[in-house]
């Protein structure tokens, strides 16, 4: 098994370290063969390359078996436009992978129930998947542009979306209802966009005929931003577009208390690519404080759709242990209330209780 790893920029490489050496003491275990290469994406690649996700690395991409990535970004290059960017990259390898569906769990357990910003009343329960489209929707739409001169310029971007890239990803939602909760909302602005009345057409049209078995219901993006923080446990698979599975995929995040916590997934294509949610934290990179939770659970993810469920399920029993013995890392630390540790305490104690699980 060829695994491809991008650690990229700020906390990426801390975290995919950790997640690295876990992968590999736990497949010595078990007897899997992993074979890690390293490249470089977002702002290391443009130091190193001149370009955030060279065509070089999407070849090596294609040519692996799963893509782990950290995360990219950093002051460093927020000057540079367009292409140049370090999030361009990210588009680019998402868009060559053909990895068209992102899978974000949010799932609360009850020991961190007191960290996150709701009441633990509120939080209880809460266990939902967030599948948003990936690779179409207004961040890549066309006809895309900015005119005019300084002080009375126009801009604009594109939302569309076609019928086969709707049923594609509520396909994937509808799939991965089945093995939850068996219930899908799919979120749109069906109110006001055209474009969303088409996902909602298309979405009703796929359910009768291939999900009649699955609850589905409709809501628009305003109230379910709402919903998402008045009563979050009443959402099982949430289904939505890029734009809106942008903001509301963060939303979510927060529910926990910390995005150090949230792993994802984007499948769709031959090779998938697992990448927590965060980005690259550099106001605390360098400092041995950053959370691996998220980068070790989106491994964990992709030693599931790498057929080793045993070693997704020994990572997660890992992260369990460790939060259950009152571990924390900085972000999700309260005085007096739970142990702080560094990012290298915090997956020591993930690797030994992973092992002893496995
Ligand atoms: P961010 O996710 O990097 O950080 C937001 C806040 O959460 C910060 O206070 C950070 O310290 C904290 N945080 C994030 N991950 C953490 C972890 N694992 N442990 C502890 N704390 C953590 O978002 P931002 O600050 O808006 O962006 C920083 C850079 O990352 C920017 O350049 C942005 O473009 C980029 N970015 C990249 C990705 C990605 O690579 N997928 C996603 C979002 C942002």
């Amino acid at each position: 098994m060829n695994i491809l790893v991008l650690p990229g920029d700020g906390i990426g490489p801390e975290v995919c370290n950790e997640t690295v050496s876990t992968l590999e003491l736990l497949a010595k275990k078990k007897g899997v063969e992993l074979t890690f290469r390293d490249d470089h994406a977002g702002g290391a690649a443009i130091d190193h390359y001149q370009d955030p996700m060279p065509d070089s690395v999407i070849t090596k991409a294609k040519a692996s078996d799963a893509v782990l990535l950290g995360a990219v970004g950093g002051e460093k290059w927020d000057h540079l436009t367009g292409a140049m960017r370090p999030e361009s990259g990210l588009l680019k390898i998402r868009k060559e992978l053909g990895v068209f569906a992102n899978l974000r769990p949010v799932a609360v357990s009850e020991s961190l129930a007191d960290a996150s910003p709701l009441r633990p009343e509120a939080i209880a329960g809460t266990d939902m998947l967030v599948v948003r489209e990936l690779t179409g929707g207004i961040y890549f739409g066309e006809p895309r542009g900015r005119s005019g001169e300084p002080g009375n310029e126009e801009a604009f971007s594109t939302m569309r979306y076609t019928t086969a890239e709707i049923e594609r990803v509520a396909r994937v939602a509808f799939t991965w209802a089945k093995r939850r909760g068996n219930r899908v909302c799919s979120v749109d602005k069906a109110n006001v966009l055209v474009v969303s009345q088409l996902w909602r057409d298309v979405v009703n049209t796929l359910h009768k005929r291939e999900f009649p078995e699955v609850e589905l219901s409709h809501m628009y993006v305003d109230n379910a931003a709402m919903q998402l923080v008045v009563r979050p446990s009443q959402f099982d698979v949430i289904l939505t577009g890029n734009l809106f599975g942008d903001i509301l995929s963060d939303a979510a995040a927060t529910l926990g208390g910390s995005l150090g916590l949230l792993p994802s997934a984007s499948v769709g294509g031959p090779v998938g690519l697992f990448e927590p949610v965060h980005g690259s934290a550099p106001d605390i990179a360098g400092k041995g404080i950053a959370n691996p939770v998220a980068m070790l659970l989106s491994a964990a993810m992709m030693m599931e759709e790498l057929q080793h469920p045993e070693i997704a399920a020994a990572i997660r029993a890992g992260v369990d242990s460790a939060l259950n013995q009152g571990l924390r890392t900085a972000d999700l630390h309260r005085e007096g209330k739970t142990t702080r540790v560094s990012t290298r305490e915090m997956a020591d104690a993930v690797r030994e209780a992973a092992l002893s699980a496995l």
